[in-house]
């Protein structure tokens, strides 16, 4: 009888609890589905699906290494998991599939689906906490609910650290050869466009690019973290997302390669280290929000009042924001790298949102959507979170009377307007007191090359303030 490790967001050998369970137990097999319409309905950008399947590549030759065949099943939808999984363990006498644990909805119905068919079949199905450090329900607050507030949420999450640090797993050692073919590893999925070579080179696959990433970044960048972390132009985070997103990189790994660069001190010492691990933390408090409070995953808003607020149906102010052309460079910047690359900095992430749900009155899911269709790194819990934070509709977020402005930003976070000059090459020649708001340096007739601004931002910051104390208070 055999084990089957189902791959879905943990595409890695090193530090992967269900693997490591799985080939403890017996001769272990390996599955992952290929679910074009499904991805497509979760907006799942092409570049995220591209990454995930040359990660699949590369997972592909560690398994070989350790002589664990991968079969790649094509299930459209997962509605049709239960059946998938039922036929590969009735051809390859699976006794218990293992998986690690998701937690949005869909996935957490998919899995329960596959459990009870499964069961009827006499096949076990275990899951395995590893896309987190602590499992969602098991930080709560003194009352027993899922706390709201990060700062308090960290807390616990300390507490626990102190009295039990997450243990980095040992990497499996090979198993005999198994008379069972690997599957060829699909390099496109219809319906996904494929980025190109440039984008490709940006994000390598596998995790020993993932992990060299991780330590180049302990190295050079993690000291400096907490005081470069805000200026995009500066390579000062780590630009790890889309491996933790796609679990080719564990938060274990994370966590513990911090803990080493900082004398295994969480909440003291080096500032930098311990804002990167605070950052991992808001990571985990996301995907316990979606767990604990799951309308978050159905698009709803954290804060139901904010479901009342007066959102503009303004399809060229949304066009001008997605093509960057709203007239404000750091913004018209911040998505042209977005479009370009996958990614976007986090600093900028926040101008962007906040610009679009508060200064345009734009309904938020309207860049969530937006975002997911682009990251590389696209993660429900945190685009959620961070979507909800900005338009001050979520857990913790920023009050409704916080509206970035988005030219004092730029002059914070891009005093020299280095990065804007990347991103929008037609203002090359504003020197670093006009670039950031072209139009007062072009005169009464603004720039040919450059849109003049969509908004007046003093009068768009009184109607989201009086929207918001408009809203029905509701208990
Ligand atoms: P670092 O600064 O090096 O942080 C390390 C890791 O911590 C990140 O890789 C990420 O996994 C996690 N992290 C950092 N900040 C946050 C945060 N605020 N919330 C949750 N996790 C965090 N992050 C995603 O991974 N996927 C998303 O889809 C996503 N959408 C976002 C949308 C908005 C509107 C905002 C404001 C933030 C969003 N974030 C998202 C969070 C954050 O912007 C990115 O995680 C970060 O920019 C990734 O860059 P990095 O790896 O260099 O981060």
């Amino acid at each position: 009888m055999h084990q089957l490790i189902w791959f879905r967001s943990d595409l890695r050998v090193q530090d992967n609890s269900a693997l490591a369970a799985a080939m403890a137990a017996g001769p272990t097999i390996a599955l992952y589905l290929v679910s074009p319409g499904q991805w497509r309905e979760h907006d799942d950008a092409p570049c995220k699906v591209d990454f995930w399947l040359r990660n699949l590549a590369a997972l592909q030759v560690k398994l070989q290494q350790l002589n664990v065949p991968l079969l790649v099943r094509h299930a459209e939808f997962w509605s049709e998991a239960p059946r998938v999984l039922d036929e590969v363990c009735r051809a390859h006498r699976v006794a218990c599939v293992r998986v690690n644990e998701e937690y949005g909805i869909h996935e957490s119905r998919r899995d329960r689906a596959v459990a009870e068919t499964l069961a009827s079949q006499g096949v076990a199905f275990e899951s395995h906490l590893d896309q987190l450090l602590f499992r969602p329900g098991s930080v709560l607050t003194r009352s027993g609910g899922y706390f709201q507030v990060f700062g308090q949420f960290r807390r616990a999450c300390y507490q626990r650290l102190y009295g039990e640090l997450p243990e980095l797993l040992a990497t499996p050692a090979a198993q005999a050869p198994l008379p069972i073919a690997s599957d060829a590893v699909p390099t496109a999925v219809a319906g996904f466009d494929l980025p190109d070579q440039a984008r490709r080179r940006l994000w390598p696959a596998g995790e020993i690019a993932a992990q060299h990433r991780l330590a180049l970044f302990a190295e050079e960048h993690l000291a400096g973290y907490r005081e470069q972390r805000d200026f995009p132009a500066i390579d000062g985070t780590s630009q790890l997302s889309p491996y933790l997103a796609a679990g080719v990189l564990s938060p274990r790994q994370c966590l513990h390669t911090a803990l080493r660069g900082n004398r295994g001190e969480f909440e003291s010492g080096n500032p930098g280290a311990v804002a990167w691990i605070s950052e991992l933390l808001w990571r985990e408090f996301y995907k316990h929000i979606l767990v604990g409070y799951p309308r978050v995953s159905r698009g709803r808003a954290f804060r139901p009042e904010t479901e009342a607020l007066p959102w503009r149906q303004v399809p060229d102010e949304l066009a001008a924001w997605q093509e960057g052309r709203t007239g404000f460079p750091i913004i018209d910047a911040a998505m042209r790298q977005l479009c370009a690359t996958g990614w976007m900095h986090n600093r900028l992430r926040m101008i962007v949102a906040m610009f679009l749900a508060k200064n345009l009155l734009i309904d938020w899911r309207e860049g969530e959507r937006f975002f997911m269709r682009q990251l590389i790194d696209g993660d429900l819990a945190a685009n959620n979170g961070g979507w909800q934070w900005c338009a001050s509709t979520g857990t913790d977020a920023a009050p409704y009377f916080r509206v970035f402005n988005p030219l004092t930003q730029s002059e914070k976070f891009d005093p020299n307007g280095t990065f804007i000059r990347h991103w929008l090459p037609e203002l090359a020649d504003l020197g670093p007191r006009d670039i950031h708001n072209p139009v007062a340096a072009g005169g009464l007739f603004g720039r040919p090359d450059y849109p003049r601004p969509i908004i007046d931002l003093a009068r768009s910051r009184e109607r989201v303030l009086r929207a918001f104390q408009e809203l029905p208070q509701l208990e």
